[in-house]
């Protein structure tokens, strides 16, 4: 009488749960991969709030104006603009919308 599993047969079934793994795993793949882009269209946006003005100091040399600088998550419909700060991401990213908040990098 045959052996139930035979060493070739468990073989042949690891083989096919390996590869109906890879199939998986690759559909995974390319489902997160198209997530990411479609999931949440952004900008980012540049503060120009001017954290220190212009100055001159006591040795007679000129500084300019010192800018925020910092890069702020926006919604893909809000575009840039030149004085465009930290402080106008209040309405979707209240948390960063300070150019006290260190900026986020991802
Ligand atoms: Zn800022």
């Amino acid at each position: 009488m045959e052996e139930p599993f035979s060493e070739e047969a468990k073989e042949k079934e690891k083989a096919r749960l390996l590869n109906e793994f890879d199939l998986k795993a690759e559909k995974w793949r390319m489902q997160s991969a198209n997530n990411s882009c479609a999931g949440a269209p952004e900008n980012w946006l540049k503060c120009h709030s001017v954290l220190v003005k212009a100055f001159r100091d006591c040795d007679g040399h000129t500084h300019d104006d010192v800018i925020c600088g910092k890069w702020r998550r926006a919604p893909l419909n809000i575009q840039q603009f030149e004085r465009w700060e930290c402080f106008c991401a209040i309405e979707w990213d209240p948390c960063h919308a300070d150019c006290a908040v260190p900026q986020v990098w991802v």
